[in-house]
């Protein structure tokens, strides 16, 4: 960051911009460019949603799809959620591209549903100061409105790390919930504070993240994904295992219990044309 170079500079140097070394001068100018870039991406209309199915470990059947979002840059081609969303979270851009993401994914459900396919709940990633903006609620609330999509077919993601202050985030879940749409705590089990959360917040689906699905065959990993299983059951929780890319995991998954899964076993995320080609595909869903 921008910030580390200055301390790098500092650190380094009886000279702060003696130190700007070509390497971090192109990194901070990537930063700084991506940045300015990403003011504009909306309006110039180049974010897209890609959807990647939720399927039903022992049939195989589509039961939802999760929007994760996707910038095609004219200039420097695709760059990765990953790079742009800690970015946008800075700047502070993520509140305006959170609110399209929202609005995007509810129009898009909304619009699979009337065209006759079996209703399914969509869900969206949550960032940390998108959800400690003021305004979060409302945005919700107004996504589904304009849109008409039903709540119950919402489903808002976030992180163990999202929450800071827990009886703050509690009240937020809990209102977040008295709309009606359902709540799941993503990449499950990589925080500091897992059974924490469980305990004290509103949550309807746990997400086991990927790093435990990875490595079924060690048997301590094993056992912690059949207690994180359990417990998620035993909490009336809807269980799902993200990142699954062999078969032998889906296995693995139903023998411990695990009715729900995701990963490029099934589909990588596509765009908007290619989810309704799997939709058809999908043993369940019948145009009518
Ligand atoms: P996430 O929400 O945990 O999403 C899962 C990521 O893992 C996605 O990466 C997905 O494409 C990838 N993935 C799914 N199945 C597999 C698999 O079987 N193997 C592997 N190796 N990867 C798999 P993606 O789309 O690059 O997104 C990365 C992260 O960026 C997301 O992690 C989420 O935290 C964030 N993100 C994406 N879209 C949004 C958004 O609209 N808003 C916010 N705030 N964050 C987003
Ligand atoms: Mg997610
Ligand atoms: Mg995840
Ligand atoms: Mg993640």
């Amino acid at each position: 960051s921008a910030d580390m170079a200055m301390y790098l500079a500092k650190e380094n140097g009886k000279n702060n911009f003696q130190f700007y070394n070509a390497e971090l001068h192109e990194i901070i100018n990537r930063r700084v460019y991506i940045e300015s870039e990403l003011s504009k991406a909306i309006e110039k209309d180049q974010l897209e949603l890609y959807y990647q199915p939720k399927v039903d470990l022992y049939t195989k059947e589509i039961t939802g799809m999760e929007a994760l979002l996707r910038w095609k840059h004219p200039k420097l081609g695709f760059i990765s959620p990953q790079e742009f969303i800690p970015l946008a979270e800075e700047t502070g851009n993520i509140v305006a591209i959170g609110e399209w993401v929202l609005k995007t994914a509810c129009k898009q459900n909304k619009h699979w549903q009337e065209k006759g396919f079996d209703p399914l709940c969509i869900s969206i990633n949550v960032s940390a100061r998108q959800f400690e903006h003021s305004d979060f609620i409302n945005a919700v609330s107004k996504a589904l409105d304009e849109t008409g999509l039903s709540p119950q077919y919402l489903e808002l993601e976030i992180t163990e790390s999202i929450i800071q202050n827990v009886s703050e985030s509690k009240e937020v879940l809990n209102r977040l919930r008295s709309i009606g749409v359902k709540l799941s705590i993503d990449d499950f089990g990589t925080g500091y504070s897992s059974l924490y959360v469980l305990r004290e917040l509103p949550i309807d689906v746990i997400k086991i993240d990927k790093s435990f699905i990875d490595n079924l065959t060690d048997s301590k990993n094993l056992s912690m994904i059949k207690t994180i299983i359990d417990l998620g059951l035993n909490l009336n929780l809807h269980v799902l295992a993200e990142g699954i890319e062999h078969e032998y995991q889906v296995k693995k998954l139903v023998e411990q219990g695990c009715s729900s899964g995701q990963g490029y076993q099934f589909s990588r995320p596509v765009s908007e044309k290619d989810f309704e080609a799997l939709l058809l595909q999908s043993s369940i869903y019948t145009i009518e």
